[in-house]
C-alpha cells in the first residue's frame, strides 16, 4: 500500500534516542527539550518556543494565556481539524464558526470583517457581540494544509477591534507569508508533531511567541506551575502538558531534516499539479502570491470525490476525504456559523488528499497519477 503521509525517520533519530536511553534521561528533564525548542525558534525566527505534549495542548495554553475564558467567544474557521475547536472548549469559551474561501480553503476574511463590523462593538471592556454582550476573546486562523490564511488582513482586523490572535499553525511548519514564518504574526503560534505532520515526534507540539513573559508563563503552566526545583510548591492550577526528552530527541533529529522534507513536498506538489492539470474536473487549492507554502498534504478537488476515493483505496493507494465541517459535528452544530454560501461543505464534499509522504519515490508518484488518470478515462 502507498500510505497517505507517514513519518520519515532518516536522520539522527536513533542516535539521539539511544543517547536518552543510555543516559537514563527519558522523561521530563534532559537536554533535548531545550535543544528542540531552540531549533524550532531559530527556524521560524520566533524569539521563544515552548514544547508541549501535542498541538491541542499548545492551542489550549495559547488561548488561556491570551485571556480567553468562560463566556468568551473565539472566531475559528468551519473547515479545520476538530482539535482547534476542542481547545476553545477547554477554556470554557464558545467557538463562532467562520466560512472559508472556496479557492484557498482558509478562513474568509471578508466574512470575518463583515461580522466584526456589523455584529460587534468595541468598548472599554473589549470587543463584544451586540446580541448578548459577550466578549470576543480571540481570533484563531488556521493555516489549512500548510497554505496560509490571509494573515495580514486578519492582523489588521484584530488590531482594529482589539482582539488577540492565536495562529493554529499546526500544519504550517515551513510556510511563509511575505517571507515571515507562519505562527509569528499572532500573540502565539502553535505547531503539532503528530504522526502525519511534516515533522513528527510520534506526538508533540510547540508554542511560539515573541513575548518573553508569556513564554515563561507557557513553560510554567505546561509543567504543573511548580515554582521551585526542590519544594513541591505550585502557585496555580497547572497542566502536565510537557514534551518528554525522548520525544524531543526525535524532534531535534527531525528539525535537522526539515529543509529536505519541505523540498521533497514541494517537488511532489509540483509533480501532481503538472500531471493532474486538466485530468477530469480536477482542480487544486489556490496559493496566494504572498504565500510560500510547505506543501504538507496534497489535496485536490473533484465532483467525483467519492468514486475516486473508493477506486484509489481499492488499488492500495491510501486516500482520505477532507475534514467534515465543524458545524456538522454534534457538539458544534449549535455554534453560530458566519457564512453566505456554506463553502466549507462544498470543499469538504469534493476534496481528497492523496499520498505525499516525503519518503515517496518517483515510481510511487507515477503509480498514483496513473491510477487517477485511469479512473477518469474509464468508459
Ligand atoms: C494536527 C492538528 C491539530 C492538533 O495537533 P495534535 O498534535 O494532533 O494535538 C490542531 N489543529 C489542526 C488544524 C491540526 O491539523
Amino acid at each position: 500500500m502507498i500510505p497517505l503521509s507517514v513519518p520519515h525517520l532518516a536522520g539522527n533519530e536513533w542516535r539521539y534516542v539511544k543517547d536518552c536511553l543510555d543516559t537514563g534521561w527519558i522523561s521530563s528533564a534532559g537536554a533535548y527539550v531545550g535543544r528542540f525548542e531552540e531549533a524550532l525558534a531559530a527556524f521560524t525566527g520566533a524569539p521563544h518556543a515552548v514544547a508541549c505534549m501535542n498541538g491541542t495542548a499548545a492551542l489550549h495554553i495559547a488561548l488561556h494565556l491570551s485571556g480567553v475564558g468562560p463566556g468568551d467567544y473565539v472566531l475559528v474557521p468551519n473547515l479545520t481539524f476538530v482539535a482547534s475547536l476542542n481547545a476553545v472548549k477547554y477554556t470554557f469559551a464558545e467557538p463562532i464558526l467562520v466560512d472559508v474561501d472556496p479557492h484557498t480553503w482558509q478562513m474568509d476574511m471578508v466574512l470575518l470583517r463583515e461580522f466584526l463590523e456589523t455584529e460587534t462593538h468595541v468598548g472599554e471592556n473589549g470587543c463584544r457581540l451586540k446580541a448578548d454582550g459577550r466578549r470576543i476573546g480571540a481570533i484563531m486562523p488556521v493555516h489549512v494544509l500548510g497554505n496560509m490564511a490571509e494573515i495580514r488582513q486578519c492582523m489588521e482586523l484584530a488590531a482594529q477591534f482589539g482582539i488577540p490572535v492565536v495562529e493554529d499553525a499546526t500544519e504550517a511548519l515551513g510556510s511563509y507569508y511575505e517571507g515571515r514564518h507562519a505562527g509569528t504574526f499572532g500573540t502565539f503560534g502553535c505547531f503539532s508533531f503528530n504522526g502525519n505532520k511534516i515533522i513528527s515526534t510520534g506526538g508533540g507540539g510547540m508554542i511560539i511567541t515573541s513575548d518573553p513573559a508569556l513564554a515563561q508563563k507557557a513553560k510554567h503552566l505546561t509543567t504543573t506551575a511548580k515554582v521551585s526545583q526542590e519544594e513541591y510548591f505550585h502557585d496555580e492550577v497547572g497542566y502536565n502538558y510537557r514534551l518528554v526528552n525522548v520525544l524531543a530527541a526525535i524532534g531535534l533529529a527531525q528539525m535537522e531534516q526539515l529543509p529536505q522534507f519541505i523540498e521533497r513536498k514541494k517537488q511532489i506538489d509540483m509533480y501532481y499539479r503538472r500531471e493532474l492539470e486538466g485530468v477530469g474536473d480536477i482542480s487544486f487549492q489556490r496559493i496566494p502570491t504572498e504565500v510560500d507554502p510547505n506543501c504538507w498534504l496534497f489535496t485536490l478537488r473533484t465532483e467525483k470525490m467519492r468514486g475516486l476515493l473508493a477506486f484509489l483505496n481499492e488499488q492500495e493507494i491510501q486516500s482520505r476525504p477532507f475534514w467534515i465541517p465543524m458545524n456538522r459535528l454534534p457538539m458544534y452544530a449549535a455554534c453560530r456559523y458566519v457564512s453566505a454560501a456554506d463553502q466549507a461543505n462544498a470543499v469538504y464534499e469534493s476534496s481528497l488528499s492523496i499520498p505525499c509522504s516525503s519518503g515517496l519515490t518517483d515510481a510511487q508518484l507515477l503509480e498514483v497519477t496513473s491510477a487517477i488518470k485511469a479512473f477518469f478515462n474509464r468508459p
